[in-house]
């Protein structure tokens, strides 16, 4: 038996940007939407401001999302509506963390 297998079994494609199998990836599903993403600020009681972020469609995991950018901006956050709130103020740092999520840069309006 010869172990044909072990020469062309192994070779997954793998996406660039979020390392998962192409099969699994879904980049370029989030890339062919037509979502506008927008990232606006919301005074809460006390002086405090809240980032939030909208429109994100129906596709995306708007909860894993809202996790990344918790952990990566170090606050805590909701999910409500599909609308992410973060608390605290963070503007100009929610567009490069989609981006390297695989959101394009056209489709953030921050
Ligand atoms: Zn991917």
């Amino acid at each position: 038996m010869y172990p044909k297998r072990l020469e062309v079994g192994n070779k997954v494609d793998i996406c660039p940007k979020c390392g998962l199998p192409v099969p699994a990836c879904v980049c370029g599903e989030i890339a062919k939407t037509q979502q506008q993403i927008a990232v606006t600020t919301e005074k809460r009681r006390f002086g405090k401001v809240n980032t939030m972020i909208s429109g994100f469609d129906d596709g995306v995991n708007i909860k894993d999302i809202a996790r990344q950018l918790k952990i990566k901006r170090a606050c805590g956050g909701t999910v409500k509506n599909k609308v992410i709130e973060l608390q605290g103020n963070h503007k100009g740092h929610i567009k490069p963390i989609l981006v390297s999520m695989g959101f394009s840069e056209e489709q953030i309006n921050e």
